[in-house]
């Protein structure tokens, strides 16, 4: 059952806040304990730059970046990043170069694929993937393998919020993490304890946002 939403801030910057509702919620393969609302720092722009700024961090000196590749409606704050990396004022490794900001699109057979005339800022380009939250991982693995395929080398991967257990040789960089959510927990639809206990689904999240169930 839906419970109250809450607000969680950045302590660096408190004008870039997660909104949180606890709740049963399913994607295509895994259920939910929370929903996070991260709309309003994809959208809005000011708060987008500020979130660029965050994640430009471990970017600025040591990274060379040609490519942003974005998933999950990051578009606004990956061109915001493209900025932030190539300012002359904030970064010394990319100053003054030229980063492209691409999505990849999805095929009729629901695969991820770089159009032809994308695929050179992908091949032997130096690639960040920007992913809104991670929580079962397998939109970034898919991505991971998209880019893989056409080529990329993969420099980086930056998220708003992660869930996903740290892997020694796969950095991810993110804002927000489950030490944010304490409770927040991924299940598997078989072995759901919010099912067990006969929870409806509160709504469907598809592509990030969501559409709830009307419970009858
Ligand atoms: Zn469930």
């Amino acid at each position: 059952m839906q419970s109250n939403p809450f607000v969680v801030p950045l302590t660096k910057n408190p004008v870039i806040e997660m909104k949180v509702i606890p709740g049963h919620y399913t994607t295509n393969h895994f259920h939910l304990s929370h929903y996070l609302d991260l709309n309003n720092l994809k959208t809005n722009v000011s708060v987008a730059q500020d979130v660029a700024v965050e994640l430009s961090l471990p970017y600025l000196t040591s990274t060379l970046v040609d490519t942003i590749v974005c998933m999950e409606g990051t578009e606004v704050i990956g061109a915001y990043l493209a900025g932030e990396l190539i300012d002359e004022g904030t970064s010394v490794i990319n100053a003054g170069k030229e980063i492209h900001v691409v999505v990849p699109m999805i095929n009729v057979d629901r695969k991820l694929m770089f159009q032809n005339d994308k695929q050179e800022f992908i091949k032997n380009k130096n690639v960040v993937l920007l992913l809104s939250s991670i929580s079962s991982g397998l939109t970034m693995i898919h991505a991971l393998e998209c880019i893989n395929y056409y080529g990329g080398k993969l420099v980086g991967i930056s998220a708003l919020f992660n869930a996903y257990p740290e892997e020694p040789d796969q950095e991810i960089n993110s804002m927000f993490t489950t030490e944010d959510i304490p409770d927040y927990q991924i299940y598997n639809p078989s072995e759901c304890p919010m099912c067990t206990k006969g929870e409806k689904l509160d709504a469907i999240i598809v592509h990030d946002g969501y559409s709830e169930i009307k419970k009858t």
